[in-house]
């Protein structure tokens, strides 16, 4: 049993050896005086220093080469709850669980064999009345003793307790004591680590993406205080569900909050988008109850966004993008509700991301191109004028027409420089057809101006700039504007319209009769044209099947006419496609017609043939 069989114990050895060589090494006033010198006898040292080991405040062990212990100190006994003499002869590996893992284990071995100066790992250790330790395990050789090493054992489940305390603050939110945005993107990294799915469970994973509708307006009313009561109030309820889906799977999902009123859940393993729906709407279903906060009754609702897809291919941050912007459609689509993500949706949105993002760098690239339609005079069939439609030749997306980006131009403000470069390129093309062609009367071009442009751009002195730089007559020119931008503006844009009818630049009116347009009102405006919207023009279409055309509509259209030619007003029908069309319109007073059945919107080289075969009509 015992390992101190044969002659004294190394621990006495060992302490005559240190003693030897510090009294060696010590600067001379250090040495051990004469009188002293006989009391340090090799009897008494080793009395002295087995006294000194044993009373020794940090738990050691003397261990021989064979990995058994020489020798214990008591309070290592009193540590891991061992009798006086209870350690001696035990396998230390056992006593301090350096076996359990295969890298501490053979790091030891190479400490007994003298291949390694030192081990220091930390283990947790079972007390044998039942508590649990953490303690910091030192093997290292003891000089000049080549049959064993010295164990030591330190305590460090207080350092450890802080440490894990101070984790679990850094970790969760105190407000609602759930895990913090820091955890739960701890939890969904580790997740999504291969490792994680590869092995077991379905290799899926799904999130609840939540944020409380109107918690702002909470906040700002009735005070913070009432919101975090609210949040934590929340927290609970989420918990409760969670837990529900909990006891029907083998794992309960990971609720946090991320920031704000952002909650998060979790699913790992999920089983498909079913499971997340049902997680999703028992949630919607457990906010709806009333939230009591001492006193204050409270209803709120909140929106959450579901993402389950593969965990292969997935990344922390996709997961959370797609959540993010599935939380915002169920926001828009009018909150209080869950919806999925839809990969369709999401690619609409990447585009039109990519193009809001690319607007301003294609206008410098030239990247866009004006086509031309023509503007038809309805009774002698003469181009009279051309509208200017842009087009961008996306590198990536191809011709792309102008529903696809004015909108976001006019959002990001791009618009401006945008239409400054259409208002050029079109009037210098009007001069360019005029000069070449200067046998046939001029064609005027019409171009679309956008309400920003009205409002962010000095219109007024681009318009005198680009007319002067080209040569182009005013009266050459029209710029479209539709009824929103005209309708009750006053101040800026009115004198804008002012100034630019003054300058002799026609004001035409687009797509109208699909705003509220008062035309008394409108005719009072500097205003020339009215563009007529291809609707009413469409409710013409029957006109060769007789009595499958609507009458209703023609009437309408022609009183309206009437009506625009007695405020001194020209009308221009969109869209006209048949000749059915054309010859009613013809009919019922029309000035100008633009459509299909005249052209497409084509390259300004196609207009020049249409001018030429005007100039000579013979051929
Ligand atoms: P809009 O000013 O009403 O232009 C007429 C639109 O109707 C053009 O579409 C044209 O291609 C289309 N169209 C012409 N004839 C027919 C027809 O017979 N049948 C049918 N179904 N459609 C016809 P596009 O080129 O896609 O332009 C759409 C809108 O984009 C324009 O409507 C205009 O509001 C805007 N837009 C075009 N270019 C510009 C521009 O340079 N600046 C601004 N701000 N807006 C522009
Ligand atoms: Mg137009
Ligand atoms: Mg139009």
């Amino acid at each position: 049993m015992s390992g101190t069989s044969d002659g004294p114990a190394p621990a006495a050895d060992l302490a005559r050896s240190v003693v030897t060589e510090s009294d060696n090494e010590s600067p001379p006033h250090e040495r051990t005086p004469p009188a002293a010198a006989a009391r340090t006898q090799p009897g008494v040292e080793a009395r002295t220093f087995r006294a000194t080991f044993a009373a020794a405040p940090l738990p050691m062990a003397v261990v021989d080469r064979e990995g058994l212990v020489v020798t214990a100190n008591d309070t290592l006994a009193a540590l891991l709850g061992a009798g006086p003499d209870g350690l001696t002869g035990r396998i230390a590996a056992d006593l301090v669980d350096l076996a359990s893992d295969a890298r501490t284990w053979h790091a030891y071995r190479e400490v007994l064999r003298g291949r390694q100066a030192r081990l220091r790992c930390t283990r947790r250790l079972k007390h044998p009345d039942g508590h649990s330790l953490w303690v910091q395990v030192t093997v290292s050789p003891l000089p000049e003793e080549e049959r064993a090493v010295l164990l030591s054992v330190s305590d460090i489940s207080a350092r450890h307790e802080l440490q894990a305390r101070l984790r679990h603050l850094q970790m969760h939110d105190p407000v609602t004591r759930l895990p913090n945005r820091t955890l739960f993107f701890e939890r969904l990294s580790a997740a999504l680590e291969p490792e994680a799915y590869e092995e077991s469970g379905t290799g899926r994973i799904g999130v609840c993406y939540l944020d409380v509708d109107g918690f702002k307006a909470v906040n700002d009313t009735l005070g913070h205080r009432v919101g975090d009561r609210l949040l934590a109030a929340v927290a609970e309820r989420l918990t409760r569900c969670a837990d529900e889906a909990g006891y029907a799977r083998t794992a309960t999902p990971l609720v946090a909050r991320l920031g704000g009123d952002e909650f998060a859940l979790l699913v790992e393993d999920s089983t498909g988008t079913e499971q997340l729906a049902e997680l999703a709407e028992s949630v919607l279903g457990s906010l709806q109850a009333p939230f009591d906060l001492s006193g204050q009754r409270l209803s709120v609702s909140a929106s959450i966004g579901v993402v389950e897809r593969r965990a292969a291919g997935t990344t922390p941050t996709g997961l959370m993008q797609a959540a993010d912007t599935t939380l915002y459609w169920a926001k828009a689509d009018g909150k209080s509700r869950w919806t999925l993500f839809d990969p369709e949706r999401n690619a609409h949105r990447m585009t039109r991301q990519a193009l809001s993002s690319g607007l301003r760098p294609a206008i410098e690239r030239g990247e866009f191109a004006l086509e031309y339609q023509p503007l038809v005079g309805m009774e002698d069939g003469g181009v009279h004028g051309v509208e200017a439609l842009v087009r961008w030749n996306h590198p990536q997306f191809g011709t792309l027409t102008p529903n696809r980006f004015i909108g976001l131009a006019e959002e990001d403000g791009s618009i401006v420089q945008l239409g400054r470069w259409v208002l050029a390129t079109a009037c210098k093309q009007a001069r360019r057809w005029q000069l070449d062609h200067p046998d046939v009367p001029p064609v005027f071009v019409s171009v679309n101006v956008a309400v920003r442009q009205v409002w962010d751009s000095d219109l007024v002195a681009d318009v005198a700039t680009i007319l002067a730089e080209t040569g182009l007559a005013p009266h050459l020119l029209q710029l479209e504007l539709t009824e929103s931008a005209v309708m009750g503006s006053a101040g800026r844009p009115l004198q804008a319209l002012q100034a630019l009818s003054d300058m002799g630049v026609r004001i035409a009116i687009d797509d109208f009769g699909t705003g509220y347009s008062n035309l008394a009102y409108l005719s009072r405006l500097p205003v020339s044209v009215l563009k007529l919207d291809g609707s009413f023009v469409r409710g013409f279409q029957y006109e060769d099947a007789g009595d499958r055309s609507n009458p209703a509509d023609e009437v309408i259209v022609e009183a309206l006419i009437q009506l625009a030619h007695r405020l001194g007003l020209t009308v221009t029908a969109e869209c006209v496609e048949t000749s059915g069309q054309a010859s009613r319109l013809r009919r019922i007073g029309c000035d100008t017609g633009q459509g299909w059945l005249y052209s497409r919107p084509v390259a300004p080289d196609r207009i020049s043939a249409l001018l030429t075969a005007e100039d000579c009509p013979q051929t």
